[in-house]
């Protein structure tokens, strides 16, 4: 048992917390093993919570990311020969290690990201789900074959890996979002660098450091911090044969946009503004319940959370103020308090950023019914806290229905039917996930047939699919050609090769100077 699992689980106040974790450095782990910075840059990295500096990053200068990718371009080789059963038994005792250390690495979560330790918990499980994915692996690899293609001749495709593969992963998911990419990468024969964020990169390193009790071998797993300078390097590094990225969309634009002019497989996955459609005939008891967990779970920090209810026909004023005595009672705390439903945002910039939309909100003459602003956690006043915020009257003209506010701010638009709210959804620039509450089978049919998103939920307010489904929205909330994780996973991690083959037996005498024909 580590320090960090021991951690109290009620914490009372910010110097609690403080005292118990401060000080600590994350580096590099290259080649199986810490790396710091020769530079020695680092950056501060936040307990939210407290709102103070917890520890250090270690940021990778050029000396760095050239170690790194020779690492994994060295083991490649070796490792991509293994056997695919001989990569599964490594993830299998990878899934073993990882399901005994789960409250660890959830704790780690808790401290750098703010959420609450049931959430991060929850998280973990859904990383943990994708190494099971991964332990698959032998099965998911077989090619397809026919037999007697043309006379004398057989054919089969199989699925190579690439090589060195990058990833690039965003604050809110720091376990779950690096899983998404680095199981598969390896079972399928790749080798792995990860650039975690540097708001929470403690669990990239224990994430690491399981893989190697697993028995990986050393440079299969490589985790370089950093920032723009090392996801740059990684863009146009020769070496690099694909990278996967999920963050905001300004940057997965950019990443694949320069990633693929530097011939780069890419897939980059971006912002989100998700809405859930409530029909008149929805339970709206259970819509409220659903609302409050994906619009306010992690403080709204899901790209998958619910940013607008789109309320058609007559149910706003019944859903508003039913959700309006809710989202007063959200109880806010430090993730480690037992029954806390919401912590902090991850940084000041942040709170600040979610304040001032809200503001926006307000000037643009929404209705502003319940307002987080200025939230205070006693004994933890320099948190990043905000309380629940709700808006009613939203219209797609306004700022906080057009940008991702990234925080607990849930917005309510009208609509009088339906094929309005379509067109409300296909007038947003994201498409990442979608619901539908409504008893009619019907009706939550055509929506789903139609509906412009990547993920639609019916009467399911986070459709994220399981690990044996592939993840990913449409319109900007994705670039590239395929999901994360599942079968499309699979394949973006490995390429097709067609053989063909025949023995001399069969060859016909002569030269063929035309394409055969079938006779
Ligand atoms: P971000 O885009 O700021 O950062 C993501 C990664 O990119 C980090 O590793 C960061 O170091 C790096 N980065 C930041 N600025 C960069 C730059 N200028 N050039 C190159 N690299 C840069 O995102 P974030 O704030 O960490 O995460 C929140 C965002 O991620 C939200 O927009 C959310 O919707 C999105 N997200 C999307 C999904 C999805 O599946 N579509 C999942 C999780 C998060």
């Amino acid at each position: 048992m580590t320090e960090l699992e021991n951690a109290p689980v009620s914490q009372e106040n910010a110097d609690d917390v403080r005292d118990a974790n401060a000080g600590y450095d994350v580096p590099h782990y290259i080649n199986g093993g810490r790396v710091a910075s020769r530079s020695g840059r680092t950056v501060d990295v936040f307990n939210p919570a407290v709102g103070a500096a917890a520890g250090r990053v270690h940021m990778a200068g050029a000396e760095e990311i050239e170690l790194a990718v020779a690492a994994a371009k060295a083991a490649f080789p070796a490792w991509s020969q293994e056997p695919p059963l001989a990569r599964a038994r490594v993830m299998f005792r990878f899934l073993e290690l990882l399901q005994q250390r789960r409250t660890e690495l959830a704790k780690h979560i808790v401290r750098e990201h703010g959420k609450v330790l049931s959430d991060a918990l929850g998280e973990v499980a859904r990383a943990i789900d994708v190494v099971e994915f991964a332990t698959g692996i032998p099965q998911l690899l077989k090619g397809e074959y026919t037999e007697q293609i043309s006379r004398g001749m057989d054919a089969w495709s199989i699925r190579q890996p690439l090589g060195v593969c990058v990833g690039i992963t965003p604050f809110n998911f720091p376990a779950m979002v690096p899983m998404w990419m680095a199981p598969i990468a390896i079972a399928t024969g790749n080798t792995f660098i990860l650039k975690p964020s540097e708001r929470d990169p403690s669990p990239s390193l224990l994430i690491a450091d399981l893989l190697k009790e697993a028995g990986l071998p050393d440079g299969v797993f490589n985790v370089v911090q950093g920032d723009k300078f090392a996801v740059d390097a990684f863009l146009k590094h020769p070496n690099v044969e694909a990278i996967s990225f999920v963050g905001s969309t300004p940057i997965a634009e950019y990443i694949y946009a320069t990633g693929t002019a530097h011939g780069k497989r890419v897939q980059a996955l971006g912002g989100a503004k998700n809405h859930m459609v409530i029909m008149p005939d929805a339970d709206i008891d259970q819509c409220c319940d659903a609302l409050m967990g994906a619009a306010y779970g992690s403080a709204g920090e899901r790209c998958m959370a619910i940013s607008v209810a789109v309320a058609v026909g007559n149910v706003g004023d019944e859903l508003v103020q039913k959700l309006k005595d809710r989202v007063k009672t959200i109880k806010v705390a430090e993730g480690n308090v037992a029954d806390a439903e919401m912590g902090p945002v991850v940084t000041a910039a942040a709170k600040q950023r979610i304040e001032s939309l809200i503001a926006s909100g307000v000037k643009e003459k929404a209705t502003l019914v319940v307002d987080g602003r200025n939230h205070k956690v006693k004994g933890f006043e320099n948190g990043f806290f905000c309380g629940g915020s709700l808006f009613d009257n939203v219209t797609p003209q306004m700022t906080i229905y057009k940008e991702e506010i990234f925080g607990p701010v849930l917005c309510v638009v009208r609509a009088p039917d339906l094929k309005t709210a379509v067109e409300i959804i296909e007038g947003n620039e994201y498409g990442n996930g979608v619901a539908i509450y409504t008893r009619d089978g019907g009706v939550a049919r055509e929506f789903t047939r139609n509906i412009n998103v990547g993920m639609v939920g019916i009467n399911v307010p986070l459709p994220v699919p399981m690990a044996f489904n592939s993840f990913g929205g449409w319109k900007r909330s994705l670039f590239g050609d395929q999901h994360v994780y599942g079968p499309e996973g699979v394949r973006f991690y490995t390429r097709h090769k067609a053989v063909m083959q025949r023995w001399p037996d069969s060859i016909a005498k002569g030269a063929e100077f035309a394409f055969p024909q079938m006779k």
